[in-house]
């Protein structure tokens, strides 16, 4: 069966990198962005150049109307296989006590409620042997104190989004699981006001060293794969040892 994949956030990052990896893995994508058609633009023509259709979908994934707009363009390469609910967002490292409520609506907004409008579009358009793969963070289990608790506890929740839609989807032989990155060299950094956080932050990671977008590329491929077909309802841990 052709294989279809729907990747939020694709333009940039962990989620570009799935995007040019499945790719090459003999995807099909289709994948959502915000703001940078540019970027949006560089990864379409990696996808071409792997021999695969890329359609790159400027839309919102807390807005549902730009969710089912994403998944209909989506469509329009074959019947959907693969999801991986991955755009997220951050917002200004700081003490708990100084967290802005739009800051905090908006990182509900995008890591929980984009990622639960996805797989609801996923969820009824799937069919058996599909999956889904759902980008958390070790925040989830860190709690991230001083930094954003907040953003740590909307990551723990899409946890429990995995957990519940593996075991409901599990009758219909649809797949669900999650990736829980540690510190990866992306942009998300500079949005939380600390760009150099892949490097600054190494000396507290076991491994020494940040991860590569490329190395979260791969987990997700793999869950989202034949390989990993008795796997589901669990979050596997990329973080470097974090
Ligand atoms: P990134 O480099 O900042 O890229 C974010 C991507 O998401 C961009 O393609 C952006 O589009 C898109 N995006 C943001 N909000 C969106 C929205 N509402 N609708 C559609 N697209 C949206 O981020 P990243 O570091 O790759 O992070 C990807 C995921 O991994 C996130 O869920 C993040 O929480 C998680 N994670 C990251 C790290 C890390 O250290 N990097 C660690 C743990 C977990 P534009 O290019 O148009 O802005």
């Amino acid at each position: 069966m052709n294989q279809v994949t729907v990747i939020t956030g694709g333009s940039r990052g962990i989620g570009a990198a799935t995007a040019r990896r499945l790719a090459n893995t003999g995807h099909d994508v289709a994948f959502a962005y915000l703001r940078d058609h540019d970027a949006a633009a560089s990864v379409v023509a990696d996808i071409q150049a792997a021999g695969r259709r890329g359609v790159a979908v400027p839309a919102d994934t807390t807005d549902p109307d730009q969710v089912t707009a994403l998944f209909d363009a989506a469509a329009e390469l074959g019947e959907i296989t693969g999801l991986v609910n991955n755009a997220g967002v951050t917002s200004p490292i700081g003490p708990f006590v100084d967290l802005d409520p739009a800051d905090l609506r908006r990182v509900v907004d995008v890591n929980l409620i984009g990622y639960v409008l996805c797989a609801q579009q996923a969820a009824r358009r799937m069919s058996a042997g599909a999956a889904i793969v759902n980008v958390s963070s070790a925040a989830a289990t860190l709690g991230s104190p001083g930094e954003y608790i907040h953003y740590a506890a909307v990551k723990a929740a899409t946890d429990t989004l995995t957990l519940g839609l593996a075991k409901e989807l599990a009758a219909r032989g649809i797949r669900v699981n999650g990736v829980a990155p540690g510190i990866i060299r992306t942009d998300i950094h500079a949005v939380s006001g600390v760009p150099d956080r892949p490097d600054s932050a190494a000396g507290r990671i076991p491994l020494g060293r940040a991860g590569e977008p490329d190395e979260v590329a791969t987990a997700i491929a793999w869950l989202l794969g034949p390989e990993a077909s008795y796997t589901t309802g669990t979050v596997l841990r990329v973080a470097g040892g974090l």
